[in-house]
C-alpha cells in the first residue's frame, strides 16, 4: 500500500475551489472534522485520516468537484452516510484523500408499492426509509443490517446483509445512476434509455449488466439506486433453535442448508455463538471479571443464565398463514430429525404489533457488542464465504476458534446459512484502550486471512486496513482478476481520483 497522499498544496487548491462550488459551510478541514471522518475504531486513526471532506447536494456539484479533483490530482473517497463501522467508517484507504460526503442527498425519489421497489439517493438512511414506508401503511418491508444507522444505498453497494428474505442487499439493486470520474452521468440497465419505466424492475436489459460492477469497486459515484423491497407478508412465524455444544455447528448447518435450498425457508438463518448473544446483553464484566480468555466454566454459566445454547438461531417464515403453517411443520420435523432443540412457533398476523414480526425495523442494538471488553470498544469482521457443506463449515469454525484462543480473544462466530453458500462471520471484539489487545487482534486478523486462504476460501468484504491483503488472496492465474480490475480502473478513471486502494484496486499512478 502506498503511503498517504501528501501533496498539501494541491489539496489546499482543491479545497479553495470546492468552497466556491458548494459554499464555505460544506467544506470541512478543521482537525475535528478530519477526526470525525476518520475510522472511530481504527488501531491507528492517523493511518486513514482524510485531508478533510466536501459535502455535495446535487449531481452537478459532484461533477464540478470531480473535475477539480482531476485537475489537482486529489483523490476522493465517496461515502453515503459513512457509518461503515467495523470496515473503516467514513475513512479512506489512503490517508490524505478527501471524503466526498453524499449524506445530504437524502431524497426518496419513489416508493412503488405495486411493483415492490424504492428509488433512493445515497444519503437516505434505513431510518428514513422505514419512516417513509411506515407513513404509507407499511405495505413494503425492508431488510436491515444488524446495525442500521448507515445508508440504504451504501450498505447495498458494500454487499451488506440482513436476516430477511431480501437480506442479500446487493442482489436487490436494480438500476443505478452513477457519475463517472470524468463527470459523465450514466444510468444502468433499462435506465440507459431516456424515460424507460422498466429501469427499476428489470435486471436483464440490453447489453452487459453494470449494477454489480459498481458494488465494492471504485469505478463511479452512485447518486441514485433502485432497490427491490418485499411486499408485507400476510403473516410471519418465528422459531428459536439452540445447539448445546460447539461441535454441533455441523448439524446446525446440515439442518438449514437443504431447507433453504428447497425454498422451505426463504432467508439465510444464522447460528450465532453464545458470546455474541451475551455481548448484546452487556459487557463481559457483567458475567466475569477475570483476565484473559473466558474460561469454559464461565461460558457454561452464561449459557445457563441467559438460557441459550452454544449456538443459537432463529428461523422466520413469511407469507399467507396456510402456506407458512405447512412450512412450519416441515421445519419442526427436520429439526426433530436432526435432534436440534427448538422452542414454540410464534405467529404474527397483519394488524398485530410489528415488534414480533421481523418486519425489518432498523435498530442499533447489535452495536452493544463492542462494549464486551469495556473501554472504548471496537470490532472487526472477518467473513469468508464457503459452500453450505456442514463438514467444511465445521472445519472453518475449529480452525478459526483455535486462532482466537491462541491470540487470547473470546470467540464470537456466526454462520449465515444459505442454500448454496454459508458466510462464516468471525466477529472480533476489542478494547481500543488496550494497545496490547489491538496488537493481538491485528495479528489474529492477518492469521485468519492466511489460514482461510490456505483452506481455499476468501472474504466477501473487509476493513480498509486489509483490502490489499484480501485482494491478494484472489490469486487464480497470477491475479488475473486484479489486472482486469486495474484495466477497468485505468480506463474509467485515468487520473486515479476515485477511492484509490478500495478493495485493493489502485489506479496506475499509485501502483507500486
Ligand atoms: P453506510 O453509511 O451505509 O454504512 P458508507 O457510506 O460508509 O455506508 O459506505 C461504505 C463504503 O461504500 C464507502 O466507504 C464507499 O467506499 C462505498 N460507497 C458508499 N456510498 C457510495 C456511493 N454513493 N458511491 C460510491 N461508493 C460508495
Amino acid at each position: 500500500m502506498p503511503a498517504g497522499f501528501t501533496q498539501t498544496d494541491a489539496v489546499a487548491r482543491f479545497f479553495d475551489a470546492a468552497r466556491s462550488i458548494v459554499g464555505e459551510d460544506r467544506v470541512f478541514t478543521a482537525p475535528i472534522d478530519r477526526a470525525g471522518y476518520s475510522d472511530p475504531m481504527a488501531f491507528d486513526p492517523e493511518r486513514h485520516q482524510p485531508s478533510g471532506a466536501v459535502a455535495a447536494e446535487t449531481v452537478e456539484e459532484i461533477q464540478q468537484i470531480l473535475k477539480t479533483a482531476a485537475q489537482e490530482g486529489v483523490p476522493l473517497w465517496p461515502i453515503s452516510r459513512g457509518k461503515n463501522f467495523g470496515y473503516g467508517g467514513a475513512a479512506p484507504v489512503q490517508a490524505g484523500a478527501v471524503v466526498l460526503d453524499l449524506s445530504r442527498m437524502k431524497r426518496i425519489l419513489e416508493i412503488n408499492e405495486d411493483l415492490g421497489y424504492c428509488v433512493v439517493e445515497p444519503g437516505v438512511s434505513f431510518y428514513d426509509l422505514h419512516d417513509a414506508l411506515a407513513a404509507r401503511g407499511h405495505r413494503l418491508w425492508m431488510s436491515v443490517p444488524g446495525n442500521s444507522w448507515g445508508s440504504v444505498a451504501g450498505n447495498a453497494l458494500e454487499r451488506g446483509v440482513g436476516p430477511q428474505p431480501y437480506g442479500d442487499h446487493a442482489a436487490q439493486i436494480c438500476g443505478l445512476e452513477v457519475v463517472l470520474a470524468d463527470g459523465a452521468l450514466v444510468r444502468t440497465g433499462a435506465g440507459a434509455m431516456e424515460g424507460n419505466p422498466a429501469w427499476h424492475v428489470t435486471r436483464n436489459s440490453y447489453g452487459p449488466g453494470w449494477d454489480q460492477i459498481f458494488c465494492q469497486s471504485n469505478f463511479g459515484v452512485v447518486t441514485r439506486m433502485g432497490l427491490w423491497l418485499m411486499p408485507a407478508p400476510e403473516a410471519t412465524m418465528t422459531l428459536s433453535l439452540q445447539l448445546p455444544e460447539a461441535d454441533d455447528i455441523e448439524r446446525g448447518i446440515g439442518l438449514f442448508a437443504p431447507l433453504r435450498l428447497r425454498g422451505v425457508i426463504d432467508h439465510d438463518a444464522a447460528w450465532v455463538s453464545y458470546i455474541g448473544i451475551a455481548s448484546y446483553v452487556g459487557p463481559r464484566s457483567m458475567f466475569w471479571d477475570g483476565e484473559g480468555l473466558l474460561p469454559e466454566s464461565v461460558g457454561a454459566r452464561i449459557r445457563e443464565q441467559l438460557k441459550i445454547g452454544w449456538w443459537n438461531a432463529e428461523v422466520n417464515l413469511y407469507g399467507p398463514e396456510e402456506v407458512i403453517a405447512a412450512k412450519a411443520k416441515i421445519v419442526s420435523a427436520a429439526a426433530k430429525n436432526a435432534a436440534v432443540s427448538a422452542g414454540d412457533w410464534r405467529t404474527w398476523r397483519q394488524g398485530d404489533d410489528f415488534g414480533l414480526s421481523h418486519a425489518g425495523i432498523p435498530s442499533t442494538r447489535d452495536m452493544t457488542m463492542i462494549g464486551w471488553y469495556g473501554g472504548r470498544g471496537g470490532h472487526l469482521g472477518f467473513s469468508p464465504v464457503m459452500p453450505s457443506d456442514p463438514a467444511l463449515a465445521a472445519e472453518q469454525f475449529r480452525r478459526a476458534r483455535k486462532r482466537y484462543e491462541e491470540f487470547g480473544i473470546d470467540y464470537y462466530g456466526a454462520f449465515g446459512v444459505g442454500g448454496r453458500q454459508t458466510v462464516a462471520v468471525n466477529e472480533i471484539l476489542y478494547d481500543r484502550d488496550s494497545k496490547e489487545q489491538e496488537r493481538q487482534v491485528h495479528a489474529l486478523f492477518e492469521t485468519l486471512i492466511r489460514d482461510t486462504h490456505q483452506a481455499g476460501f476468501g472474504e466477501y468484504r473487509t476493513h480498509i486496513d486489509y483490502m490489499d491483503a484480501v485482494a491478494d488472496t484472489f490469486d487464480f492465474n497470477d491475479h488475473a482478476m486484479g489486472r482486469l480490475n486495474e484495466a477497468l480502473k485505468d480506463t474509467l478513471d485515468p487520473k486515479g481520483i476515485l477511492a484509490p486502494g478500495k478493495q485493493g484496486i489502485w489506479p496506475a499512478r499509485f501502483r507500486t
